[in-house]
C-alpha cells in the first residue's frame, strides 16, 4: 500500500466472516461479525445483535488460510433492519503482519460504482450516527462518550489504573487470583489490616452501627470524633484539631476558608492536587515557587504586595518524589516576611520525625507550624484528613469550613482504628523503627542499581524514566512477575518526569525487598535502564 492517506484510501467491498473480541467488565467474549468492507485504516461490520460498548476489541479473520489479528477501535453507526452497523479503527494498520500484502493482492478491484454507493451511505450514517450519539446521550455528555486518552494504554495492554485487588493492602496481596508484592500502597506502617485496628473498628460498629447520621455541627459528632481530635493534636504537639471526612476535603476545606481575596498564597510547585484545588476554590490567585528552592521562595516572598498577608503552603513529603520539604528555611521564612506556614504531613505522618510524627518533628519545630493538615488514610491505617493548629484557628474552622460544616462526619468504625493506630504509633516504636530500615534497605539497593530515585527521604521511592511508554512496559513486566509498583505520568507529572513510584511498608519483609530489588536488577538491565 501506498497511499496511506485515510481520506483517499480505497475501500474494498468484501463479505467476509470474522470475529470480533471485546473485553468488556473484565471478561472477553466473541462475537461472530461480518466485514462488509475494508480499507487500509479500517472496516465496516455487520453484526445480528449490539455488541456491548467498548473501544477495546480484537478483530480475527481469516485471509487465504492466513489469520489476520488487530486491535480496533470500534463504533457504533447505525441500525438498520435489525442489523447492527459499526465502524471500525485499526490501532496501527502498519504493524498487522501481512495485511499490506492482503490488501495490495486483494484481486477484487475497488468497485466504483458500489464504492461510491458506501460513500453515499457514510454520509447518511454518519448523519445517523451524530443522531445516535444524541439518542444515546444528552450532548452535555457528548465529552464522556469521545473520551479515549485511555484507549491506546488498554489496547496496548498498557493500561495499569484501577487495578481490581482482592485482599488487605498487606506486603502480599491478591490480584486475579494470584499473590503479589505490594509496592504500591501508603499503608506505610500496615495499619490498615493490623488485628487489633480491625477488632477496634469492629467495636465501635457493634457500639455505634456503621453511619453517623449527620453533620459534625448538627447531629453527628460523637464521643469518638472528639477523642481523635485530642489525640491528633497532642501527636502533632498542637493545640486542637479539625478532623475531615477525607484528606483532599482538608486542604480544600482549609484554604478557601481561610484565604480571603486580600490575601496572598504561595505554594511550592510540586504542592499536592488538593492544595492546588483549594487555593483554586479560594479564587484567589496563587503564586509559585520552584520545588524546595528556598532562594526562589524568597524572591517570591518579596515580590508580594507588603501589604497582603501572606501563607506559604507546601507538602511535607512530597507524593511524587519522596523528598522532604525544607521546613526549617521555610519557618524561618515566614517569620522574616510574616507569613503564615502551613504544611500537608499526608506521607509524612508515621513515616518521618521522632517515632514518625511528621515533617516538623523532623525538623525539630514540633508546635511551632500555623497549621499542620495530615490524611488518616495513609500510615493510620483509615479514611479522613485532619488540621491542627491553635485553638481560635480551629474554632474558626469548625463553623465556616464548608467541607466541614456541610458534611457527614467520619464513620464510627474509622475513627476507633484511627484512635488505636495513633496508640500502636505512640506505645510500637519499632513498627517506625522497621519502616525506616525498610525504606534505606530498598533506596541503598536501588541507588546500587544504577537507578535514577531523585532525592527521596522517605518511604516514596520514584524510579525517574522520563519516558511514559517505558514507565507502563516496566509496570506491565513487574506484574507478570509478581509486583505490584504505580505507574506515574502525565498529568500526574510533566511527561519528561515520567515515573514507577514504589511505596515501602513496614510490614515488608528483607525477602520481600530483596525480590523487587533482584527484579528490577534483571529487568532494568534487560529494557537498557541502568
Ligand atoms: N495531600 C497529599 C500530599 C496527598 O498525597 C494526598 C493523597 N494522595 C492527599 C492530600 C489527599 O488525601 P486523601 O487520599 O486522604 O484524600
Amino acid at each position: 500500500m501506498e497511499n496511506k492517506d485515510r481520506r483517499t484510501t480505497p475501500h474494498y467491498c468484501i463479505n467476509l466472516d470474522a470475529t470480533l473480541g471485546i473485553r468488556h467488565n473484565h471478561q472477553e467474549s466473541n462475537f461472530p461479525i461480518s466485514i462488509i468492507d475494508i480499507s487500509f485504516f479500517g472496516a465496516r461490520i455487520t453484526s445480528a445483535i449490539i455488541l456491548p460498548d467498548s473501544s477495546l476489541a480484537t478483530l480475527s479473520f481469516k485471509i487465504n488460510n492466513k489469520l489476520i489479528v488487530t486491535s480496533v477501535h470500534i463504533e457504533l453507526l447505525n441500525i438498520q433492519n435489525k442489523i447492527y452497523y459499526y465502524s471500525i479503527i485499526f490501532y496501527g494498520p502498519e504493524k498487522i503482519d501481512g495485511f499490506n500484502v492482503f490488501l495490495d493482492n486483494l484481486k477484487m478491484k475497488p468497485n466504483r460504482r458500489e464504492s461510491q454507493r458506501r460513500h453515499r451511505q457514510d454520509i447518511i450514517l454518519a448523519g445517523n450516527k451524530r443522531s445516535l450519539e444524541r439518542r444515546h446521550s444528552k450532548p452535555f455528555f457528548l465529552k464522556c462518550m469521545r473520551y479515549n486518552r485511555m484507549d491506546k494504554l488498554i489496547v496496548n495492554n498498557h493500561y495499569f489504573y484501577l487495578r481490581e485487588i482482592s485482599s488487605g493492602a498487606g506486603n502480599k496481596i491478591i490480584r486475579n487470583g494470584r499473590e503479589m508484592l505490594m509496592f504500591g500502597s501508603n499503608n506505610y506502617l500496615g495499619l490498615a489490616n493490623h488485628p487489633e485496628v480491625k477488632e477496634a473498628a469492629l467495636k465501635a460498629v457493634r457500639k455505634y452501627g456503621v453511619g453517623s447520621g449527620g453533620v459534625r455541627v448538627l447531629s453527628g459528632t460523637i464521643d469518638l470524633h472528639n477523642q481523635l481530635e485530642h489525640t491528633l493534636a497532642d501527636l502533632k504537639g498542637g493545640e486542637d484539631c479539625i478532623v475531615y471526612s477525607s484528606g483532599y476535603s482538608t486542604n480544600v476545606g482549609i484554604i478557601s476558608s481561610l484565604v480571603t481575596k486580600d490575601d496572598q498564597i504561595i505554594i511550592d510547585a510540586k504542592a499536592h492536587a488538593s492544595i492546588v484545588d483549594g487555593c483554586l476554590l479560594s479564587g484567589n490567585q496563587f503564586l509559585v515557587f520552584k520545588h524546595n528552592d528556598m532562594d526562589d521562595l524568597e524572591d517570591v516572598l518579596k515580590s508580594t504586595d507588603q501589604n497582603k498577608n501572606k501563607i506559604i503552603i507546601t507538602d511535607g513529603v512530597f507524593s511524587m518524589d519522596g523528598d522532604i520539604a525544607k521546613l526549617d528555611r521555610i519557618y524561618e521564612l515566614g517569620n522574616k516576611y510574616s507569613s503564615a506556614v502551613m504544611i500537608d504531613d499526608a506521607h509524612s505522618t508515621g513515616v518521618i520525625g521522632y517515632s514518625g510524627r511528621g515533617t516538623a518533628s523532623h525538623f525539630n519545630l514540633e508546635g511551632k507550624i500555623d497549621l499542620t493538615i495530615g490524611t488518616l488514610s495513609k500510615a493510620l491505617g483509615g479514611v479522613g484528613g485532619f488540621a491542627v493548629a491553635n485553638k481560635r484557628i480551629i474554632h474558626y474552622l469548625k463553623h465556616t469550613s464548608r467541607a466541614f460544616v456541610f458534611s457527614t462526619s467520619l464513620p464510627p468504625a474509622i475513627s476507633a482504628a484511627v484512635l488505636k493506630a495513633i496508640e500502636i504509633i505512640n506505645t510500637q516504636p519499632e513498627l517506625h523503627a522497621q519502616l525506616s530500615t525498610n525504606i534505606k534497605y530498598t533506596i541503598t539497593g536501588l541507588k546500587a542499581l544504577g537507578l535514577n530515585i531523585g532525592l527521596t527521604e522517605s518511604a516514596i521511592i520514584p524510579i525517574i524514566l522520563k519516558n511514559e511508554k517505558l514507565v507502563y512496559k516496566l509496570t506491565g513486566i513487574l506484574e507478570n512477575e509478581g509486583i505490584f509498583v504505580s505507574p506515574v505520568a502525565y498529568p500526574a507529572v510533566r511527561k519528561k518526569e515520567s515515573r514507577i513510584r514504589i511505596s515501602v511498608m513496614a510490614t515488608h519483609t528483607k525477602d520481600d525487598l530483596n525480590f523487587l530489588l533482584d527484579t528490577l536488577g534483571r529487568v532494568s538491565k534487560q529494557l537498557h535502564i541502568t
